[in-house]
């Protein structure tokens, strides 16, 4: 019968009534019929099974809403009350159990019929069996009344009460449980007709066995695929049912999410109804055990394993999925074309591939599912965890007040998705779970999956790539070859039959598949513990520790290593900037776009990002194992890493993470920058870079160098890049250009995230924990019983006499090769720098040697940029304190920008760190500068100990009695130490683009503006004296030249109520106007009044006169002891802090070398490019012209843009002008 046959049919009640009652009979005999013996051939069943599968092949459509032309709903509802009101669901499961069974007998007896050679089994091995048909079409009429469920009318439909008869019935449990004795059949009778074939072929030819029959016997495996295809079919059915349940479900949770805002109490329990029912279906044992079937079938068999008990020759026979190749290679396509469709599309056909990544997917998917808890159990765990970290002492504490939150940080895109929360499980419904299998075994399981899915992907990368490549043409070799390095080509294994799944869809799997072996690591290990806790009553939760426990992750590294390369690499061969993601750049979509609703395009690199992300992300995925509390300082390193640590380092985590933060903040001002609510922020960053213990401080002694500094330096760049992102749009009210577009984007912002970035600025950060983590190390009694030589050389500095300001020159470890030279001229043969530091004995372990390496490597790259993009936060604080004061000048007012940068009346919203009112942009950009001011006192020592060292090389070259050799020796080692005090100096002080001073200048500044006054705390105050003390004594002659340049308006002078309204306001050195501040902060504080006025004594003779005197600097060497309890780094005050650790660190040039990568950067002092997968990949391009390559850049851009800003005129026009 036609469609239209059946549209006629079914919408004539005088015929509906009467078709429904014939199938209805027809189900309900079948399950009698298969109880007679050799039912196949039962005339009647013969008969009854024509017509079932005739009925079948119109109630299918019918009820799917496929029929053409369309049948009316209120018919389909119709039908399925009548079905409903007969039970025929469970009457069709009933006769699908009966006739399986029957089936399965039935086979088996025409095997071994075959097997025996019986000649009647022949011809009925070329054809289905009607009992295979008949449960073929059992299972459509189940699909069908599944796809009604779901269907646009699925309202109606649960109204007469279809979704309940579909649970209730086990259909769906039914069908996939057959689906085992059916390919089970299917199996033998294939190998019974190739046994068969083969002994007729062998009785003809005389022992061709050896081909296996795949050219032989071309027709028996033409008859044999009836069977198997018959099996695999009905296994793409449930595979189809399984999918679209799935994506029912997902828009459950979606529609509930968007209907619990408005809060109906009767559609949030229908809304919940609903999303039981899908949990329901998906949770029964059956099917879940037909998931996990599936998935494993389809690693086997892709690594030429059995599949379904289907021997691997027979099951590759069929064809390639048809799709075609350039579409299978596609890995970007338009967002109409949902994920499913090509599988769903799919109903089955002769060569029916059996190769499904999409079930695979949804099975993994469907086993981390997300879990929201209801709001009020979601407050009540925030307020617990509030609590908890608030007695838990821990890294997390900061002095603003701010409570850690295990969700932190927040601003992270898988927070606005919606698809998955990690550790969890069971759905909303508490019912979905994990298929029951040793967690070994699973993440064994898991591990194969991810390389299959990236073996899959190799392919489509090599084709794009050489779309690229071709693309490009002869013009740009250079990029081409950056390219041709990928990852995941050079890396994944082939899989053993060199088949793979399709390339679609290959990486959201496989980064699934981490996702879920990951979390059943977690799972298991909070389990664990609860038993733990249960049994001995212990009360230590991991609410107290900050962290939950992830068990045993060693084995995922490598994983996670692989699919964060192969998103990058898809990234890359498909042009996604993934800072710039999910975008159509162009059209009012680019205005509208939001990636939690729909976005213009779908690229695949772009959806797994959001899974890595997180899992590349210490909270809330892998963490790094932390050092044994014993063995955590520097002194107390252990000669090797702990296991775990090393299995991570040496699946290539650092470079990982490096390339995947360039990937992520490749781009300056893209919309991640931009906090685009879609695309997240530095949620990846601030989540690494937030502390230096006890993650990085292990990475320092143990990673390789060269890898670690690389990722130093692209953390200080992404550092600077996040600073210059953090001014809010309070100081776009100086610009004209921005006015409501910028307040429009202000409101696509993820929440969260400028707080976050604003937190990291003033920290806790890593510039501030490798100081207190050198300064707990350094500390006398800090490390536990310091007994080998160079750490007690290190922290007792022979040599110093009984009081602390005399400490005197030591045995520093990074002095030994001068000294060493200086004692053998000629020894080593050559100049101090040629000699190999691999080769020179520096007496140090090389776990401390590569830490203190890293750390001073590390300073420089953080401080360098630190300083200047506080300076700039300062300027930019001090234009919103004007704008908030109305002060602001030009005939541009906006009058909304200039509102949101007034103090707010509400404390709250003083303290919020997300807005940008002038006291979270004054705390903000301050406390930038504190960040640095906490570092200059160590480069002021480390500067000084490199100057000690000069003078005392140097009277030994002038001294008597010595050879001339000793005396060049001497010499050299003199001009040496010189040069690495200067870099040390250069580090500060950089005159020619932002020196420290104007840093302090800019700081007092916005510290004595009345209107961002409100914000300074005692600490601001305190550490910009600290600082200024230190470079004052340090470099008298600089401070004065550059105080007396950089003045700031008289405070005392715009307090004044008797302030005039016009006139210039007078100008005073920076120190007089920080004292104005410190008395202003501190003034109650009677204690600390004398000794601040006697060192604003002191700072005031030193700018005056330009010049230190001999107490001076020895006040500066015992650490200014009157100031040095407000301001000390680590654990215990202690006035020798900055001098201890300068004396730990090796100076700049021997770091770098140590290291084994140049602490040279680009002169251009705006760049922010991360070109490149790794910093340490960048050659620095030395200028070809006058200047003599001093200045070096890291790309064409950095140059021209250097040229321009005055490189020109340094260097003169025979210089190498930029192409
Ligand atoms: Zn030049
Ligand atoms: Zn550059």
């Amino acid at each position: 019968m036609s469609q239209e046959a059946w549209s006629t049919a079914w919408s004539d009640p005088a015929l509906r009534v009467p078709l429904f009652q014939v199938f209805s009979c027809l189900v309900r005999h079948l399950e009698k019929l298969m109880a007679l013996k050799d039912s196949d051939e039962n005339p009647s069943f013969r008969a009854f099974h024509c017509i079932f599968i005739c009925i079948a092949v119109g109630l299918g459509p019918l009820l799917s809403g496929q029929l053409v032309p369309p049948v009316a709903t209120a018919t389909r509802v119709k039908v399925a009350k009548m079905a409903v009101d007969t039970q025929l669901l469970h009457a069709l499961t009933r006769a699908l159990a009966a006739l399986v069974d029957a089936e399965t007998k039935g086979s088996k007896q025409i095997v071994a019929a075959a097997r025996i050679g019986d000649p009647n089994a022949g011809p009925l091995l070329q054809e289905q069996t009607p009992r295979a048909a008949t449960v073929e079409y059992c299972g459509v009429c189940v699909r069908a009344f599944i796809e009604a469920a779901l269907g646009p009318d699925a309202e109606k439909m649960r109204a007469v009460g279809l979704h309940r008869a579909i649970e209730s019935s086990g259909a769906l449990p039914r069908l996939a449980r057959s689906m085992m004795p059916l390919s089970n059949v299917a199996v033998e009778l294939d190998e019974a007709l190739m046994a068969a074939a083969a002994a007729k072929a062998g009785g003809r030819a005389g022992g061709s066995r050896g081909t296996g029959g795949s050219s032989g016997s071309s027709s028996s495996s033409t008859a044999v695929r009836v069977h198997r295809e018959g099996a695999i079919k009905q296994i793409r059915r449930v595979c189809a049912i399984v999918m679209e349940l799935w994506d029912g479900h997902a828009e459950a949770i979606q529609a509930a999410a968007r209907s619990e805002p408005s809060g109906g109490g009767k559609a949030g329990e229908a809304a919940a109804s609903r999303i039981r029912w899908f949990e329901g279906l998906l949770s029964d044992p059956c099917v879940r055990h037909f998931m996990l079937q599936h998935l494993l079938a389809q690693v086997a068999a892709a690594d030429g394993g059995s599949c379904y008990g289907m021997a691997p020759r027979q099951l590759l026979q069929a064809a390639e999925p048809m799709v075609p190749e350039s579409d299978a290679m596609r890995l970007e396509v338009p967002n109409e074309d949902p994920f499913h469709t090509i599988m769903a599309a799919m109903g089955g056909g002769a060569e029916v591939p059996l190769l499904l990544l999409d079930c695979v997917y949804t099975s993994v998917a469907g086993w981390t599912v997300h879990s929201r808890p209801p709001p009020a159990a979601a407050a009540a765990t925030a307020a617990g965890s509030g609590g908890g970290g608030g007695d838990g002492g821990s890294d997390c504490r900061s002095g603003s007040g701010i409570t850690p939150d295990l969700q932190w940080p927040p601003g992270v895109p898988w927070q606005a998705r919606n698809v998955f929360a990690l550790v969890d499980s069971g759905g909303r419904s508490g019912l979905l779970r994990r298929p029951d299998v040793p967690l070994r075994g699973m993440q064994g399981l898991m591990r194969r999956l991810v390389d299959v899915c990236l073996a899959s992907l190799v392919p489509g990368i090599k084709k794009h790539q050489q779309e690229q490549q071709r693309k490009l043409g002869g013009k740009a070799g250079a990029s081409a070859g950056t390219t041709a390095q990928l990852y995941t080509i050079a890396n994944a294994q082939p899989t053993a039959t060199g088949r793979a799944f399709p390339a679609r869809g290959s990486l959201m799997c496989a980064s699934r598949a981490t996702l879920l072996a990951f979390s059943n690591r977690c799972l298991q290990a909070q389990e664990r513990l609860q038993q733990q806790q249960q049994k001995g009553g212990v009360a230590v939760g991991w609410g107290q520790a900050l962290e939950p426990p992830q068990g045993d992750i060693r084995a995922l590294w490598r994983p996670l290593v692989r699919i964060t390369h192969a998103c990058l690499d898809v990234a890359l061969v498909t042009g996604v900037d993934l800072g710039e993601c999910g975008f159509d750049k162009s059209g009012e979509a680019a205005a509208t776009a939001d990636a939690d609703t729909k976005p213009p395009l779908y690229n695949e690199a772009v959806d797994a990002l959001r899974f890595i992300e997180r899992l590349m992300s210490p909270c809330g995925g892998l963490r790094l194992p932390r050092l044994p509390p014993a063995h955590a300082g520097l002194f107390t390193l252990l000669p090797s890493p702990p296991d775990g640590l090393r299995t991570a380092l040496e699946a290539g985590y650092v470079p990982a993470l490096e390339r995947l933060l360039r990937a992520l903040h490749r781009t300056e001002g893209s919309n991640r920058e931009l906090c685009h609510r879609s695309l997240g922020g530095f949620g990846l960053f601030a989540s690494h870079f937030r502390s230096f213990e006890p993650v990085w401080a292990a990475v320092f002694a143990y990673g390789e160098p060269r890898e670690v500094a690389s990722l130093m330096a692209t953390s200080a760049t992404t550092m600077r890049l996040m600073m210059s992102f953090v001014v809010g749009i309070a100081d776009m009210t100086w610009d004209p250009e921005y006015t409501t577009g910028t307040i429009r984007a202000a409101k696509r912002r993820l929440p969260g995230e400028m707080a976050m970035r604003r937190r990291l600025i003033r920290g806790p950060n890593l510039l501030q924990g490798v100081l207190t983590w050198l300064a707990n190390s350094a500390a006398p009694g800090g490390a536990p019983a310091v007994s080998n030589g160079w750490a007690a050389a290190a922290i007792e500095a022979p040599g110093a006499g009984p009081a602390a300001g005399a400490l005197v020159l030591g045995e520093r470890w990074w002095q030994r090769r001068w000294r060493h030279e200086m004692a053998a001229p000629g020894g080593a043969g050559s100049s101090s720098s040629g000699s190999g530091s691999g080769a020179f004995d520096w007496g140090v372990p090389q776990p401390a040697l590569q830490a203190l390496a890293l750390c001073s490597f590390t300073m420089k790259r953080w401080v360098y940029w630190m300083a200047r993009s506080g300076r700039n936060l300062c300027v930019m604080a001090q234009k919103v304190a004007i704008s908030a004061a109305g002060h602001m000048p030009g005939l541009f007012v906006n009058p909304r920008t200039v509102g949101l940068c007034r103090l707010p009346d509400d404390p709250a919203a003083r303290l919020d760190d997300d807005l940008d009112h002038v006291g979270v942009q004054t705390r903000t950009a301050l406390g930038a500068a504190c960040s640095v001011f906490r570092a200059v006192p160590v480069i002021v020592h480390a500067h000084l100990l490199c100057k000690e060292f000069a003078a005392e090389a140097r009277q030994r070259a002038g001294s008597a009695g010595i050879g001339a050799a000793e005396a060049a020796a001497a010499q050299a080692a003199a001009e040496a130490a010189e040069a690495e005090a200067e870099a040390w100096k250069l580090l500060l002080l950089d005159f020619s683009h932002a020196s420290c001073f104007e840093l302090v200048a800019e700081v007092t500044e916005l510290m004595t503006n009345t209107v961002a006054g409100s914000a300074v705390s005692s600490e601001h105050v305190r550490w910009t004296l600290y600082a200024l003390l230190h470079l004052a004594v340090a470099f008298p002659e600089d401070a004065a030249r550059e105080l007396k340049k950089y003045q700031v308006p008289s405070p005392y002078f715009s307090s004044s109520p008797s302030r005039p309204a016009t006139g210039p306001v007078p100008k005073v050195t920076a120190d007089a106007a920080l004292q104005a501040a410190c008395v202003q902060v501190l003034g109650l504080q009677v204690q600390g009044i004398g000794t601040i006025a006697a060192e604003f004594f002191v700072l005031g003779r030193l700018i005056n006169n330009g010049r230190a005197e001999p107490r001076d600097v020895e006040a500066l060497k015992a650490g200014f002891p009157l100031l040095a309890p407000w301001c000390s780094v680590g654990k215990l005050p202690d006035a020798l802090w900055a001098r201890r650790v300068a004396a730990l660190l090796p100076p700049l040039a021997l770091a770098g070398e140590l290291v084994g990568m140049s602490s040279d950067m680009c002169a251009n002092r705006a760049c922010v490019r991360m070109v490149g997968d790794s910093a340490a990949g960048v050659t620095l391009q030395r200028c070809g012209g006058r200047c003599g390559g001093a200045a070096s850049y890291c790309c064409v851009e950095c140059q021209r843009t250097h040229w321009n800003a005055g490189h020109k005129e340094a260097c003169g026009k025979r210089a190498a002008v930029p192409k």
